[in-house]
């Protein structure tokens, strides 16, 4: 167990809805939620979920702290926002959904070998790196991400779809050497950095 798990655990002592409230994106939303099941409904993942929104926001109310965050139903969100646009009460699904997947992967709390936790980890160092995507890069990484003989597998089954965005540039094989960049990647990355300070303050500010 981290130690920050184990931090969180001591402070927040069965209150799983306050821990929620003053550690995840939007948490303070939670307690509005009044069970109607529309964003259930309305979810088009929804059957594949383990918990839908909804169930989710039950379980936080109850407790269920274990069952929430090493849950792999936030990491199904695809942003596609139709809960929110449909709540009666305004909550702000989507965020609170991502919210509690970031949390949990800061507790260390996301079920191994979560497959949208490792490409969003994967897109986001991809990213920052020079502030514009590696189509290349990323779509190697990818195939390759469960080793390689899966990798060479992916890519045979791929071969046409890879083909065609290189005839399209929409891929170039240029990317293998370095690939593009933001005209000013030192003030990207300072904001970068900015943005992490932030981000550790307000974390550090709430976990005391
Ligand atoms: S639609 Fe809104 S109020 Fe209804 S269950 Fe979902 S989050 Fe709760
Ligand atoms: S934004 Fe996420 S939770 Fe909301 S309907 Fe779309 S996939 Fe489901």
């Amino acid at each position: 167990m981290s130690d920050l798990n184990t931090a969180m655990i001591e402070q927040y002592r069965s209150n799983f809805l306050r821990e929620v409230e003053a550690n995840v994106e939007e948490g303070q939303w939670v307690k509005m939620c009044m069970q109607c099941g529309v964003c259930a409904g309305s979810c088009p993942l929804g059957n594949a979920w383990e918990h839908p929104p909804q169930e989710i926001f039950m379980m936080i109310r109850a407790g269920k702290r274990e069952e929430v965050l090493g849950s792999e139903s936030m990491w199904m969100c695809t942003s596609c926002y139709n809960c929110i646009a449909r709540c009666p009460r305004g909550l702000p699904i989507t965020h609170i959904m991502h919210g509690l997947a970031h949390y949990a992967k800061r507790l260390g709390l996301v079920p191994k070998n979560q497959p949208t936790q490792k490409f969003a980890q994967m897109f986001w160092e991809n990213l920052t790196k020079k502030g514009r995507v590696n189509e290349l890069k990323l779509g190697i990484s990818l195939y390759f991400m469960d080793g390689f003989g899966q990798g060479v597998k992916n890519a045979m089954a791929n071969q046409k779809l890879g083909m065609n965005m290189l005839k399209a540039k929409r891929m170039s094989v240029s990317e293998a050497w370095g690939g593009h960049k933001v005209k000013d990647l030192s003030g990207f990355q300072k904001v970068i950095a900015k943005a992490q300070q932030l981000e550790d303050e307000r974390i550090a500010k709430n976990s005391k």
